[in-house]
Formats: structure tokens, C-alpha cells, sequence
């Protein structure tokens, strides 16, 4: 049960994943939540994978979080009557409303926002952003454009417009639908595709209604223009690099990719770096150094979360993948400028007693080398803050609430346990110190420190900081 491992690892499941044992082997290789791609498959095959999940649980005891990403408004062209073309560099390529099939001079594009949103000079990028085109002329229910960068175009491929805020709902009717039905699966987590404005976050906040925790994916450039507002409507914020890496130029995705995490830091939610983390290991068990590097660099840059897509939904080392990124987040960790990197991106505590008992609970137990920091919560908002001073302590998190329990796995550094409420102050310090020995934070004389508030049970009351060293009776309670 003890992760000494402090940054979270999610991974997306799929058919190479889809059955107890291998769910089982992804978690105790060192997932802490897993992802429902609402992109692929049916919501018979999301519901076996999430009824897995929670026998998986049952099985380790350790309490696992589940991600649901809906698809969002994704933009793609209609069908060719060949299947597919090649487009040369120069020639007039025109997109329409006509849904017969495409050829060499023109395709569907089923969208009318688009129409209604772009103008001449407006860039298209196609295909994963291989394909692009100029556009020269816009009408009512047709786009003229010459093609700047040319190649095969086949069937529904994706197409992209970075620089125009298109006049789409956040919400799709297909994700309307999946996300009710992960609602009621019982998701811990529900992640927003193509945000672009903070009002996309706000709609899926009245329908979801506290019911998951919300992470908007940020992959446009309009969302990285508004991440603070974005950040301030969401549970947590995904770094979604895939399609980030098509609307804007690669080479501006690190950058982003560290001011998103440090935005996300200082307002206290949880951020998670997506994407082609270790894209070899779809194919070898075994990843390239460059994969290595950049696993490591999300961690050095402090992120709660990493994230594996095909890797482990589709590829043939899933748990390897999995293994890989645990060995590698451990190495970080126990390197000094791990520790140096999060203190420079040390954020001031805000004036309310949670964040004044986080503070204070990470101080003390430096200066006294406590073996942990134990926080009680009912709904997280206490452990999340204790998570953002990033302690040298292992945090050990108290909750009655499994949905809690479930929310935290993906972030930074806390150990979640399902247990009761303390009933009183010695119940407090009793539960807190047995705990902590029965899954081996700290042994019999060592000293914890606690977090809790009094009254016990009672939401933002956080206020009681507790130095308490384990005894022998703790032990045998
Ligand atoms: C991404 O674009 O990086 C991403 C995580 O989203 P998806 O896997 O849905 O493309």
C-alpha cells in the first residue's frame, strides 16, 4: 500500500488492458488511477473496465480513481470516394457542406461554426496538423483555400483551427450522453476536451454539479490564454499535448507545458502531463532516452500527474510502461534538485487556516524529522492544500469518504486511506499513529505529525496541529 512515490501515474485502458489481472498488474506496477477513453468504444466496454477497477481495489485495498475523458467538439472532414487523396503543395483544395463523397478538389466539412468563425488568411491544419491549407475565400456553406503544406488526406480526418474561437458548445450531444452515463458509473474524475473558453468549464460544472471532480484538458490556444480563469473553475488541468503539439507550434508545448503546472501549483489543483510520454513502448519494452528525459522533465517540473494513452490502453508492454514511469518518477524524486526545483516554485500560503496548519505541518516536520504528515478530510480540500506545500514528509491522507479517497489518487504525495472519523481528540491521535505503523510510515517512538479539525466531522474546520509519537499500545489498537 505504501507509495513512496510522490508523483501519480494514470493510465488509459483498453483492449490491452481490460481484464482483472492485467488491471491489477498496471496497479501494482504502480498506476494510481486509471482512464475511460469516451473517444473509443461502447459504454458497455467503459462500464467492464470501470466495475474492474473497483474489484482491483477490493483486491489491493488501496483506493483508485477513475477518469472519464469525453471526446469534446472534435472537428473532422467527411469521406472521399476513394478513401483518401493526395494533396499538392499550391492547388486549390475547397471544404463545403455537401455530404457526397470528396475527390482531389473538395470535401465535407460537416461544421457550420467554422463557416461562421473564420476568414481569409485563417489557417486549417488537417490530419494531426500534417496537411495545411490557406483559406482565400469564405462563404455561407463553402471555404476556399490553396495548400501550403500538402499529403494524404483519407476519410474523417481531424481538422484544427488554432487561431479562431469557434462558437462550439463545450458539450457535444455524444458527450452529453457519455458523460451521463459516466455520472452514473460513479467516475471519481471528468476530463473537458478542446476548452476554449472558462465559460465551456462552467456549463459542465452546472450539469456535473459536484457529482466528479472536473479537469478541463488544455490543448488551445485560447484556453492557455485564459488558464488562470480556466484554473479557477477547475478541479485540476491536464496538460493534453496531442493536440496542443497541432495548435500551436511544437516547440512552444514545454514552455506552456511548465506554466500550466505552476499556474496550477499556486491555485492548489492538481495538473497532469499528457501524451507520447513513452510513445515507443506501444511497439518495445523498452523506451527510448528521450522518452526517459521527458518523463523526468514533467516531473522536475513538478507535476502531480503523468499520464499514459496507447501506451497502456493499446500497446503490447502495457505494464512495462507503467513500471518504466514508476522507475523513473522515483529517481527524480530522491535527487536533491527535485526537492530544490519544488521550492523554487514555492507559492505563499493563503490567509486561511488550512493553508496556515499546511504550512506550519510541512515546517514541523522538517524540523523534527517526522516520519509523516497525517491529514483528516471529509472532502479534500484540507489534504489539497497540504499537497501544495510539497512536503519532504510522506503525507498519509484520513478520509470516511471513498469518493474522496478516489479524487486524491491523482495528486501530488497523498497516500490515501478509507477509515472513520476520529471521535475524539485521543481517537484522533490513536488512529493517526496505528495507521501510520500498520502501513509503515513510521515505526514505534518515531513522530508524526497531524492535521485535523475540531469539531471532528465538520467540513473547513481545519485547526488542530499535532506533534504525536507512536507508541507500543498504538500499535496493538
Ligand atoms: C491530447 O490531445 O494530448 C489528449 C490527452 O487528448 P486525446 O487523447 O483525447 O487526444
Amino acid at each position: 500500500m505504501h507509495r513512496q512515490r510522490r508523483t501519480r501515474i494514470i493510465a488509459t485502458l483498453g483492449p490491452a488492458s481490460n481484464t482483472f489481472e492485467m488491471i491489477k498488474k498496471l496497479s501494482e506496477a504502480g498506476a494510481d488511477v486509471f482512464r475511460l477513453n469516451m473517444s473509443h468504444g461502447e459504454h458497455k466496454d467503459a462500464s467492464a473496465l470501470y466495475n474492474t477497477v473497483r474489484e482491483v481495489e477490493k483486491a489491493t485495498g488501496r483506493p483508485i480513481g477513475v477518469l472519464a475523458d469525453l471526446q469534446g467538439p472534435k472537428l473532422r472532414v467527411g469521406e472521399f470516394t476513394d478513401g483518401s487523396i493526395d494533396l499538392e503543395v499550391g492547388q486549390t483544395f475547397i471544404l463545403d457542406m455537401n455530404d457526397e463523397p470528396g475527390d482531389q478538389s473538395r470535401v465535407q466539412l460537416p461544421h457550420p461554426e467554422i463557416y461562421e468563425a473564420v476568414e481569409p488568411k485563417t489557417e486549417l491544419l488537417l490530419n494531426d496538423g500534417k496537411i495545411r491549407l490557406l483559406i482565400e475565400k469564405v462563404q455561407e456553406d463553402k471555404i476556399t483555400t490553396t495548400v501550403t503544406v500538402g499529403g494524404e488526406l483519407s476519410n474523417r480526418k481531424g481538422v484544427n483551427v488554432p487561431s479562431a474561437i469557434l462558437p462550439l458548445a463545450a458539450l457535444t450531444e455524444k458527450d452529453k450522453g457519455d458523460l451521463a452515463f459516466a455520472l452514473d458509473l460513479g467516475v471519481d474524475w471528468v476530463a473537458l476536451s478542446f476548452v476554449q473558453r472558462p465559460e465551456d468549464v462552467q456549463e459542465a460544472r452546472d450539469i456535473i454539479a459536484g457529482r466528479a471532480s472536473i479537469m478541463a484538458k488544455i490543448e488551445k490556444p485560447s484556453a492557455v490564454h485564459a488558464i488562470d480563469e480556466i484554473i479557477a473553475l477547475s478541479d485540476g488541468v491536464m496538460v493534453a499535448r496531442g493536440d496542443m503539439g497541432v495548435e500551436m507550434p511544437m516547440e512552444q508545448v514545454p514552455p506552456k507545458q511548465k506554466k500550466i503546472i505552476r499556474h496550477a501549483r499556486r491555485a492548489g489543483i492538481p495538473a497532469v502531463v499528457a501524451t507520447q510520454m513513452l510513445e515507443s513502448m506501444i511497439t518495445a519494452p523498452v523506451p527510448t532516452r528521450a522518452e526517459v528525459s521527458d518523463v523526468a522533465n514533467a516531473v522536475f517540473d513538478g507535476a502531480d500527474a503523468i499520464m499514459l494513452s496507447a501506451e497502456s490502453a493499446a500497446g503490447e508492454y502495457p505494464e512495462e510502461a507503467v513500471a518504466t514511469m514508476n522507475r523513473v518518477a522515483l529517481s527524480i524524486e530522491g535527487e536533491p534538485s527535485y526537492r530544490r526545483m519544488l521550492n523554487r516554485d514555492e507559492t505563499m500560503p493563503e490567509a486561511t487556516t488550512a493553508d496556515a496548519i499546511s504550512a506550519a505541518a510541512k515546517q514541523v516536520a522538517k524540523t523534527i524529522e517526522a516520519e509523516a504528515i497525517v491529514c483528516y478530510t471529509g472532502s479534500g480540500s484540507t489534504a489539497l492544500r497540504a499537497s501544495r506545500e510539497r512536503p519532504q514528509a510522506p503525507l498519509l491522507v484520513l478520509t470516511p469518504n471513498i469518493g474522496t479517497a478516489r479524487r486524491l489518487a491523482l495528486v501530488w504525495g497523498l497516500n490515501c486511506v478509507y477509515s472513520q472519523d476520529a471521535v475524539n481528540f485521543q481517537d484522533m491521535i490513536d488512529k493517526a499513529c496505528n495507521i501510520c505503523h500498520e502501513y509503515k510510515y513510521a515505526g514505534v517512538d518515531d513522530r508524526i505529525v497531524i492535521m485535523a479539525g475540531m469539531p471532528f466531522g465538520t467540513p473547513g474546520k481545519t485547526n488542530v496541529l499535532r506533534i504525536s509519537r507512536v507508541q507500543d499500545y498504538h500499535v496493538k489498537v
